[in-house]
């Protein structure tokens, strides 16, 4: 093992790290954990009006436990992977309920909660409680395989388990209540700012002198995994269905599913499916919008929206009629929140 690697790092992230972001400086876990699941596959950019208007309406574990979970969806509508905002309000309510409205000071506890992963359990309980406890997201994965020279494929479980054996060796031994929070913030910036994916600034670099991989002159070789993710593709229509006065017929979502628990337009796996949903009448006077792409995780969603105006009497099986004041504030799917607004 590199010995001084954790040295190097927090001294580094005191002195060039992120130290001004609005879920730093804090030892709240409510604040810290709500960042790290916003932060799942988002770019801070992304998340910072997001976090503040979040911790407005939801200022404690407590208010986003006794919320409904639409309220919440609303909030969290346009940030994606939405399971993490089902998850969120899962575990406040498990906060709540099981722990008194106080987080556990533990990851290992941490770690049983919903929606919480080894990794975020950590990075809770090191920034919070100084815990001597091991990340290891996609980031740091990348910057610990380029220091160590660790070439071995991690889309074999065995071999992740030694590269997350190998973290935990690698964590801060002495003054664990300051260290433990520098370290940890220390290699989320590194494998943000740094140690990029392409192009790494080993020059710049604090733990370059240990660097296994600078010192090959690949660090890109590293890390190695595999297996790739399939990705699918599935058309689906959308009808958007337009009252006289401005209302839209939307239906909430089934769980699990693309945008579970989300309002959205009915959707249909073919058009002859939509026209068969509409009053006889009104086939004939729909308009075809332009379709355009959604990029989901694994899937590309190739949306075709069909206008049409319908009396406030029209009824499908499922769904109701949101008034143009009230649709703005469920919680939409991106493209339909766009589309809704275009009109
Ligand atoms: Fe990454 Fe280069 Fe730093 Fe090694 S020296 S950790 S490859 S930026």
């Amino acid at each position: 093992m590199p010995a001084g690697l954790a040295g190097r790092v927090v001294r580094w992230q005191r002195a060039h790290g992120r130290n001004t972001l609005p879920w730093q400086n804090t030892r709240d876990p409510y604040r810290v954990w709500l960042s790290e699941i916003m932060l799942q596959q988002t770019q801070v950019a992304a998340v910072l009006g997001y976090y503040e208007r979040f911790l407005a309406r939801f200022p404690d574990v407590q208010a986003l436990a006794a919320a409904p979970l639409d309220d919440v969806l609303a909030h969290w509508s346009g940030l994606g992977y939405y399971s993490r905002a089902r998850n969120l309000h899962a575990c406040a309510r498990a906060v709540v309920q099981q722990h008194g409205g106080a987080f556990p000071r533990t990851a290992a506890e941490l770690q049983a909660l919903p929606g919480i992963g080894p990794s975020t359990a950590a990075a809770i309980s090191s920034f919070c409680f100084g815990e001597r406890a091991a990340i290891l997201d996609g980031n740091v994965k990348r910057v610990l395989t380029r220091v160590l020279g660790f070439g071995d494929d991690l889309a074999l479980q065995a071999n992740e388990r030694r590269l997350w054996d190998h973290a935990r060796e690698l964590l801060p031994a002495r003054d664990l209540q300051q260290a433990m929070p520098r370290y940890t913030q220390g290699l989320m910036d590194l494998g943000a700012t740094v140690c990029l994916p392409r192009n790494p600034s080993c020059l710049i670099c604090p733990v370059q002198p240990l660097c296994v991989g600078a010192r090959e002159g690949a660090p890109e070789a590293y890390p190695v995994k595999t297996r790739k993710v399939k990705r699918s593709a599935q058309s689906l229509w959308l009808l958007h269905a337009r009252a006289e006065d401005g209302a839209v017929w939307l239906q909430k979502r089934p769980t699990p599913g693309v945008w579970a628990g989300l309002y959205c337009l009915p959707l249909f796996g073919d058009r002859a499916a939509l026209d068969e949903a509409l009053p006889p009448a009104a086939r004939g006077k729909v308009r075809e919008a332009e379709p355009f792409v959604h990029v989901l995780t694994h899937k590309d969603l190739h949306l075709h929206p069909v206008q049409v105006d319908l009396p406030r009497g029209w009824g499908a099986a499922e769904g109701q009629w949101f008034g143009a004041a009230e649709w703005p504030r469920v919680g939409l799917p991106a493209p339909v929140r766009r589309l809704l607004e275009l009109g």
